[in-house]
């Protein structure tokens, strides 16, 4: 639909490397889009600063100055991918009537936009990217992200396997994903908890164009506890569950040893005795751990401190109206007409 506002939303995290290419292959998109009157030309793409230490942000201005299209945020500081990305879709919610989030590192196939708003325009209101294949993986990635997928199941997370961040969401359901106040984020847990309709688009993703992972080992093992600590309470569960087992062992081993007590066998008992020991504290440890995890997560979302903060905004786009008719206006209106509302 020629007047449907896109914004393209995408976390930058030192990659001046690889901006002028997205930038350049995004505007051709944009370009392509607006002219088969698919999407309004006051349409956006939006690049979100996370606190680089390169160019990037100096990029970013820069593009903004050639062209209006070209839209910027700069967040105040690093915040991460999920915040920078929530900073971005907050942001455009505000001016569009759907935003696409995609990485700044071309890793996902542009091209599979033009399917994503074809759904949109069939009525979906969230359009998951999802790659078909993992070729372009290790190994090693590749079977740690199955694992990971495969756990979160068990734990009772909702997720749309093999999605990343590359999704359409429209209007309405960022509105709806506004309504989550959490601090610790992991967007791809949360989206479809919003419901409403959506839909699936496969895409083949490739190789980062430019410059270097920003998710290390680290920094994906930190991600993925997240991910299972702030959608679920699987973890304390089993840990109750173990408690009782472990409780249920010591139980039949003192049954036991009362038994070898009235038979008149003595057991030296060293050995087993300080297993137990070691493998009781283990376990206390654990939960404690475990239970320690969730009640930091309490103490930050009780702070509710910002998820973000923005610094500069470049945008020269109008927000969108909000309905200009009051409620009063609304009842004066069936006031006057009551005549007409008689059956
Ligand atoms: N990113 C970010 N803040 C960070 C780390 C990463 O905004 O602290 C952005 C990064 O610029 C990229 C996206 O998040 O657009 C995904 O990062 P990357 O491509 O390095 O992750 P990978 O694809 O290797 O998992
Ligand atoms: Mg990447």
């Amino acid at each position: 639909m020629k007047d449907t506002i896109l914004y393209f939303v995408l976390p930058c995290y030192n990659e001046e490397a690889v901006l002028p290419e997205t930038a350049k292959r995004l505007y051709a998109k944009c370009d392509r889009l607006i002219k088969a009157g698919k999407i309004s030309p006051e349409s956006r793409i939006l690049f979100v600063n996370d606190g680089s230490k390169d160019s990037t942000w100096m990029l970013i201005e820069k593009l903004h100055s050639f062209r209006p299209i070209f839209a910027g945020l700069n967040l105040s500081r690093n915040r991460g991918h999920q915040n920078a990305l929530l900073a971005g879709l907050m942001y455009a919610k505000d001016y569009c009537d759907i935003a696409v989030s995609m990485d700044a590192d071309l890793q996902d196939d542009i091209d599979a936009v033009d399917e994503m708003i074809s759904k949109y325009e069939g009525g979906c209101d969230i359009v998951y990217g999802v790659r078909n294949n993992r070729d372009t993986d290790s190994w090693f990635k590749r079977t740690t992200a199955r694992g990971f997928y495969r756990l979160m199941t068990r734990m009772g997370v909702e997720m749309v396997s093999d999605s990343a961040d590359y999704r359409l969401m429209s209007r309405r359901a960022l509105l709806a994903l506004s309504e989550f106040k959490e601090v610790n984020l992991f967007l791809r847990g949360m989206v479809p908890m919003i419901g409403m309709k959506t839909d699936k688009v496969f895409y083949k993703r490739g190789e980062r164009f430019a410059g270097e992972s920003k998710y290390p080992l680290r920094k994906m093992l930190a991600f993925s506890i997240e991910g299972i600590t702030s959608l679920s309470v699987q973890p304390i569960r089993l840990i109750t569950n173990t408690g009782i087992f472990v409780f249920l062992i010591s139980l039949a081993l003192l049954i036991w040893g009362i038994m070898q007590k009235v038979r008149g066998v003595t057991v030296s008992g060293w050995a087993s005795l300080i297993v137990s020991i070691w493998a009781i504290g283990g376990l206390i440890l654990l939960g404690i751990g475990v239970i320690g995890e969730y009640i930091g997560k309490i103490y930050l979302e009780s702070k509710a401190r910002p998820r973000f903060i923005i610094d500069t905004a470049l945008n020269e786009a109008r927000k969108k109206e909000e309905d200009p008719i009051s409620v009063q206006d609304v009842i004066n209106e069936i006031r006057k007409h009551s005549g007409d509302l008689q059956i």
